[in-house]
């Protein structure tokens, strides 16, 4: 018998645990037998790569590491990337005892840390879609993306059902009734396969924000979902129940709370509902500096620590303060605060996904997938995606499709040019921000692709020049990127002045005007609707702008349906469906050119 933490002899026989033929639970209870307390603690966190060097991993033992949004090697490129994941890598395999560990990043729409990755539409673009296996294919395309940079840990797809469109992250959710991100859970298949390991690119999705973060009163981030038990179960929970139902292998806790008590200390909620009943046997894994929140007091607490490891929270996200939650615990469990069979249970979960995924066989970044990132089959596929969320709520006159050989067409709006604004946030940093900031077509490229020679594309970006000699012209408008966090949360759901003035402008040529809205959520579009022509909500669909232009000039037919209601002003949210409220248009509305009307 090898005494916990002791050294493998290399000479002796082959360990159980090293050996790819043995059960995975077999597997598990070999190396848990070999593991000293320290060791097992170490699994269980997660710091961020800013704040830990790979001697340290080795040190600490350490499960995984992070890159929070937008925290890159540099140069921000796939291969430097693998390089990363690979000395982190070659660390862990330096212990004793050999444990690989994993890294997680958040590929929400795509691969979008990284720099020439194909970056999809937000899951609300893809609720639109209404299409589960073609979810499942970006989920394929975005593993082999992930796989190429090692990366092997993906914190998607956030399940969401987004209640109150002012909530800034509205547009992680596929839909505001459970049915839709339910049915969007295959994105779980597509990353880690048929089952978890399946192959060589399939990596571990994480079902989240676990539960009822869409739900939160006036859309608050990280707020309060308030309501009973049944509520929550019959909106918030079907996604995970569909997520574990899939095999989802990790679920992260949410920062909100549920009827003012935060899910990372509700031990009801994530061991009795999820683990129990649901039958959940992957680990979850707390969000980034969540058990800070616990007791409503800025940073954590040894109890804080013993609350959330006890409420069922079996890795945590401790992206600086590390060292601390590792004292902490150890602390924790040595008085008996935390019982070493949640530690040992905790460990189980973790170690048997680490198996599954035959992390101990093939640890490091497998770079045949490197040409992957950013590849042409996956920018085809994100552009199919494009335009199948192209939702056409307005189209009189049929000025939609632009469809006539010699069509002048002027362009305008800020978010015609710019990859940035129509890829939003989560899209090389953290917040995303305007501008070039990584490889793809914009719309305005994607339109003078498609336009070809016999038609004219003029632009100006804030719509002045255009005039009466033109057939029609399309104001590309929205939101400016945006995450997470109090900031982007809103009561207002209006275009800005800089928009309205663009569009104006185009009125004033006195030609048909279509408005292509690139956004995260429905915006009051109320008062001006009557003036335009033509409407496309585009959501935020990422580089491939071209496939806004398929459905523009017609060789895509639109079929995207709204996946939330549209309110006519902010006053009216949170609106949904079956509330009894008039919105300017119902979820599911979505007209395509065959159309009567
Ligand atoms: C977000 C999560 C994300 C995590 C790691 C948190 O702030 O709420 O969705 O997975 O950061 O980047």
């Amino acid at each position: 018998l090898t005494l916990a933490g002791a050294p493998l002899d290399a000479s002796a026989a082959p360990v159980p645990y090293l050996d790819p033929a043995r059960p995975v639970v077999e597997r598990v209870e070999d190396l848990l037998a070999r593991m000293s307390l320290d060791d097992k603690i170490g699994q269980m966190t997660q710091p961020e790569r800013r704040s830990i060097a790979p001697a340290e991993v080795a040190r600490f033992k350490i499960g995984s590491v992070l890159s929070s949004g937008g925290s890159a090697p540099s140069p921000n490129n796939a291969r430097t990337w693998a390089d990363m994941y690979d000395g982190f890598q070659r660390a862990a395999l330096g212990t004793p005892l050999r444990v690989p560990m994993m890294y997680g990043v958040d590929a929400v729409h795509g691969h979008n840390n990284v720099v020439g990755a194909t970056i999809f539409p937000h899951n609300i673009g893809l609720g639109a879609t209404r299409d589960p296996a073609l979810v499942r294919r970006i989920g394929a395309a975005t593993a082999e993306e992930m796989t190429g940079t090692g990366v092997d840990w993906d914190f998607a797809p956030c399940v969401c059902v987004a209640r109150d469109d002012r909530w800034g992250r509205t547009y992680e959710s596929f839909g505001e009734v459970p049915g839709l991100p339910s049915g969007m859970t295959t994105l779980i298949e597509g990353l880690q396969g048929s089952r978890l390991g399946a192959g060589p690119t399939s990596v571990l999705a994480t079902a989240k924000h676990y539960v009822g973060d869409g739900g939160t009163a006036g859309g608050d981030d990280q707020g309060d979902t308030r309501g009973s038990e049944a509520e929550l179960r019959a909106v918030h929970l079907p996604p995970f129940r569909e997520a574990v139902r899939r095999g989802v292998g990790s679920v992260m806790a949410s920062y909100s709370s549920w009827n003012g008590v935060k899910l990372h200390g509700n031990r009801y909620l994530i061991t009795e509902v999820l683990k129990r009943e649901l039958g959940f046997s992957g680990f979850v894994v707390s969000d980034y500096n969540g058990i800070d929140q616990i007791d409503g007091e800025p940073g954590f607490t040894r109890a804080e620590v013993a609350a959330a490891v006890n409420a069922g929270i079996d890795m945590v996200m401790v992206p600086e303060k590390w060292r601390a939650f590792i004292d902490d615990l150890r602390a924790a469990v040595r008085a008996g605060e935390v019982p070493m069979a949640r530690i040992d249970d905790a460990n189980r979960r973790i170690l048997a996904q680490k198996f599954r995924l035959g992390l101990f066989e093939r640890p490091l970044a497998d770079r045949r997938y490197l040409d992957t990132v950013g590849g042409a089959a996956h920018r085809a596929l994100a552009r199919r995606a494009v335009a199948a969320s192209q939702v056409v709520l307005k189209n009189d006159d049929d000025v939609l499709p632009l469809d006539r050989d010699d069509e002048k067409i002027f362009v305008a709006g800020r978010s015609a040019d710019d990859i940035g604004r129509q890829s939003g946030g989560w899209t090389i940093t953290w917040q995303g921000a305007p501008g070039a900031t990584t490889p793809g077509t914009t719309i305005l490229e994607g339109i003078r692709r498609a336009a070809g020679r016999s038609r004219t594309v003029t632009y100006s970006e804030d719509g002045s020049g255009a005039d009466p000699s033109y057939d029609v012209a399309v104001a590309v408008v929205g939101e400016r990127p945006y995450a997470e966090y109090k900031g982007d949360r809103t009561d207002d759901l209006r275009l800005t002045g800089a928009d309205l003035r663009t569009i104006a402008r185009l009125r004033g040529a006195d030609v048909p005007v279509v408005v292509v809205l690139v956004s995260g959520r429905p915006l009051d579009v109320t008062s001006e609707l009557r003036h335009w022509d033509g409407f496309v909500a585009s959501w935020l669909p990422g580089t491939e702008g071209a496939g806004v232009a398929d459905v523009l000039f017609g060789t895509s037919a639109p079929s995207g349906r709204l996946p939330v209601t549209w309110p006519r002003s902010a006053a009216q949210e949170p609106i949904n469906l079956g509330d009894g409220k008039r919105p300017l248009f119902p979820i599911g509305a979505g007209q395509t050119y065959d159309d009567d009307d």
